[in-house]
């Protein structure tokens, strides 16, 4: 009996193992070939970053790869998908599409119209949810309602049995006149290109090598060594204290059950509380990815704009010239400003330095957070609209979590976390002769400054705060008022 076609889309899952639609597809037909589709609507934003794009591309190199050696083939198409994933579908007389859901409203909108455009033709649709541990809706509130809180969401999630990693797929079957499929199909299938000939350069090293096999390699020495120390070493953005693993969890190098697994091989392997709670505390950060996620899904009104009311008209400041500083590393904080280095010169930031720079810019600079948010994902490596907006979000307080003003001060941060400012040093090395206790407190001499070229403050930072904080209660007061009126 011949064998349908089917065509698996990859989209952020890019593997072969461990990938719950690959898996299903391969199971249901061994005529499988894989296509990605290089989506002009994406490529054409003005937020992606160029390391983003390296990473990607490197890994669908890899990915072509491993279609080889399962004795099949991955297609890369250069068009909206609306219409080049049912134009080739229909070229290659594929019976079916699989693919794994995103959360993205974009993604949402995209998969509901190609879904629609293949059912007219006649071709099956399935979907699958592969890239969190539990998908939206599977941790709900006792009234079956998403949660906006972490914390909660977190004691609900973490008591969830998760799913075993997937078993490889076996070898795919030849597929009788592909060859021809293709030079006929009215949507041409290209040659990868690279990241240069898309429009984007990058040409110092990544933080993780692109493909499946870096990402698993990176897992595993995570989790034989480093998740022990997590707890310990996670803040000190000085030291390797965390996986790394990030850009290998935005596009699916590694399968998240996969990740959990090894969390919970270290967990058994774990001699002492100390490293169990290192695995613990590393599971927490893998159940906020899942958060955000869910997040996203079920309120996407977030990538617009604050969830909190009185954040929808702030009078930001907005000072074009402070944020420009902010950008490139120039406020005259030292930790700030060797944050904004790192990401500029790595495509990655720390966590803690996240939030730190975060806060700075909103909370002390007075940018709206939108800035901020955007300028990571032109930068990040890692960058993902639901973990960024969500931090964010966090850093601003206008997201969901109820707490409402948080500010981190650069100069605390940097004695509980730099205390010897050698992560200020590494990146901003024009004040590596500066006294460290200068360094660390912010408060460097006059004359050392200008010896080192290394500018003023460009805000009282004291003296913002009360002005933020003054705009926050107005915004507030103003919006109780509205109420009432209204
Ligand atoms: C303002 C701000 C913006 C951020 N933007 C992004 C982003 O665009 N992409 C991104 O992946 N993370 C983002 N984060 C979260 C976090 O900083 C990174 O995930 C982390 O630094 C990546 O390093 P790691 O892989 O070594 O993390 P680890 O500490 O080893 O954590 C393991 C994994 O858990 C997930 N994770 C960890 N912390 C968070 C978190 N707070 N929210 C969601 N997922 C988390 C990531 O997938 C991470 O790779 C942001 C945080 C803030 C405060």
């Amino acid at each position: 009996m011949a064998h349908s076609l089917i065509i698996f889309w990859h989209r952020r899952d890019l593997r072969v193992t461990d990938n719950a639609g690959l898996t299903a597809a391969r199971e249901a037909s061994p005529k499988i070939v894989g296509v990605f589709c290089l989506d002009p609507n994406i490529l054409q934003r003005d937020d992606i970053a160029p390391a983003r794009m390296a990473y990607m591309i490197g890994s669908l190199q890899e990915l072509e790869q491993s279609y080889a050696e399962l004795g099949s083939r991955l297609l890369i198409i250069r068009e909206d998908p609306a219409k080049g994933i049912p134009g080739l579908a229909a070229a290659l007389g594929a019976k079916a599409v699989y693919w794994n859901l995103d959360v993205e409203p974009y993604s949402n909108k995209r998969d509901r119209t190609v879904s629609q455009a293949l059912k007219e033709k006649g071709i099956k649709v399935k979907n699958f949810w592969d890239q969190l541990l539990h998908p939206p809706g599977a941790v709900s509130t006792g009234n079956g309602r998403p949660y906006t809180v972490y914390t909660p969401f977190w004691k609900n999630w973490s008591r969830k049995v998760k799913s075993e990693p997937l078993p490889s797929i076996p070898k795919c079957e030849m597929v009788m006149n592909l060859d021809w499929a293709i030079d006929t199909s009215p949507i041409p299938v290209v040659p990868l290109p690279s990241a240069k000939e898309l429009g984007f350069v990058w040409e110092k090293p990544l933080i993780l090598e692109p493909g499946e096999k870096a990402a698993f390699a990176q897992l595993d020495a995570f989790c034989n060594v480093g998740v022990f120390e997590y707890n310990d070493l996670r803040n000190f953005p000085g030291l390797n204290g965390t996986s790394r693993l990030s850009p290998a969890l935005k596009f699916g190098t590694v399968g998240i059950r996969n990740v959990w697994n090894r969390s919970t091989i270290a967990w058994e392997e774990s001699r002492s509380d100390e490293s169990r709670l290192g695995v613990r505390t590393w599971q927490q950060e893998l159940a906020w990815r899942d958060f955000y996620q869910s997040v996203m899904y079920y309120f996407p009104e977030l990538a617009d704009g604050p969830y909190r009311e009185a954040w929808k008209n702030f009078p930001w400041d907005n000072n074009p010239e402070h944020f420009q500083a902010w950008c490139e590393g120039r406020t005259g904080f030292p930790l700030v400003d060797a944050a904004m280095r790192q990401l500029n010169e790595t495509a990655w930031m720390h966590n803690r330095c996240r939030m730190i720079v975060a806060s700075v810019l909103t909370k002390d600079l007075i940018i709206d957070w939108r800035w901020g948010e955007k300028y990571f994902m032109q930068k990040l490596i890692d960058g993902d609209l639901s973990a960024n907006n969500g931090g964010w979000q966090w850093s601003a307080s206008s997201g969901m979590d109820p707490k409402p003003i948080r500010m981190f001060n650069p100069a605390t941060q940097a004695r509980k976390f730099d205390r010897d400012a050698e992560y200020i040093c590494e990146w901003l090395p024009e004040l590596s002769g500066v006294n460290p206790e200068y360094l660390i407190t912010g408060k460097i001499p006059v004359e050392e400054r200008d010896r080192c070229g290394y500018p003023d403050p460009i805000v009282d930072r004291g003296k913002n705060q009360r002005l933020f904080k003054e705009l926050y209660k107005r915004q507030k007061e103003e919006i109780v008022e509205q109420k009432e009126i209204g």
